[in-house]
């Protein structure tokens, strides 16, 4: 029995690389039929070697995470792609994408790229908001994929590491994996992959190996709703939040109408932006008036 992970799976077959860096061709055994799990690329399994390159998967190891669309597991971080320009910088949504990955315990580094493209009155304000978000504890990266240099600062990001790429589309996802690994070819301005609203076709999911890591080929995150979180989840969703709710005078403060709120304070005195708190709000009212699901 050999230890491996999958990196890609297609009609069935499952491809799982091994320690020495070599990828069988796997089929499931009937077992993962009955209990009902399929693996999924990012799993670690267990397979045996039949012959030349082939093998079946024999057992799948607890998962730390997964999602849906695209369906790929174990994944640590989310590289949330945004742009400076064309289109413009979207803090609104770049919460979004931030909460649907803190919701998933699945830590986001964001990217902002096309910053050839700003005049210095925009090139300060993408620092003010790369400021914003590292005081947060998040990482953040300003780049252009022209600009070797810049493209290098995502190394040890991705170094020994399993990502998903997120964001919008036309930010600039797939000219920054192409920019970090030479010979990709992935295809750049494809208009057709819009999050959600896209064709609804079956694709496979393949793990880029690049800098010792791994990087989904597949966008993240195709739906964008809050269907999955909870009211009382939201807050655990900014980390700015999480950090002084212990200083709120109630348990279980919403930091929205509550006295003696920690969060709010802070929000006042400028230390949380109002920006991100706002959203916070917009969210929070989108969660509560859902309608409820039957
Ligand atoms: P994706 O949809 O997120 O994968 O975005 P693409 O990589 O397909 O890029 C969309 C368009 O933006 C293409 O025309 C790219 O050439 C352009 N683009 C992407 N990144 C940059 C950048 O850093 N600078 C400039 N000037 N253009 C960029
Ligand atoms: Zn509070």
């Amino acid at each position: 029995m050999t230890k491996g992970k999958i990196v890609k799976a297609l009609s069935g077959f499952y491809y799982v690389e091994v320690e020495s860096g070599q990828i069988y061709q796997c089929r499931g055994r009937g077992l993962f039929r009955k209990q009902k799990i399929t693996p999924l690329v990012g799993d670690r399994v267990e397979i045996d070697i039949t012959d030349n390159g082939h093998g079946f998967v024999t057992g799948i190891s607890e998962r730390k995470n997964e999602l849906v669309r695209p369906p790929i597991a174990n994944i640590d971080q989310a590289i949330i792609v945004t742009s400076a320009r064309e289109p413009d910088f979207n803090a609104l949504l770049l919460d979004r994408f931030l909460v649907l990955n803190e919701a998933k315990r699945i830590e986001p580094i964001i990217v902002i790229t096309k910053m050839d493209l700003v005049k210095p009155d925009v090139k300060k304000e993408m620092e003010t908001f790369q400021q914003m978000y590292e005081n947060i504890g998040y990482s953040v990266v300003l780049l252009s994929f022209k600009d070797k240099e810049q493209v290098q600062q995502m190394i040890p990001y991705i170094r020994g590491k399993a990502s998903v790429i997120a964001g919008q589309s036309g930010v600039g996802k797939s000219s920054l994996l192409n920019a970090l690994k030479p010979g990709l070819d992935l295809k750049v301005g494809n208009i057709s992959e819009t999050l959600g609203r896209g064709k609804h076709t079956t694709r496979h999911v393949e793990f880029i190996s690049l800098h010792q890591g791994y990087v989904a080929d597949t966008p993240g995150f195709s739906s964008l709703d809050f269907r999955e979180i909870e009211a009382d989840e939201l807050p655990e969703c900014f980390p700015e939040m999480v950090e002084r709710q212990n200083d709120c005078k109630f348990r279980g403060c919403k930091h929205f109408k509550e006295p003696k709120c920690a969060v709010k304070d802070a929000v006042d005195s400028g230390e949380i932006p109002d920006f991100r708190y706002n959203h916070y709000l917009q969210f929070l009212d989108e969660i509560q008036s859902r309608k409820p699901r039957y």
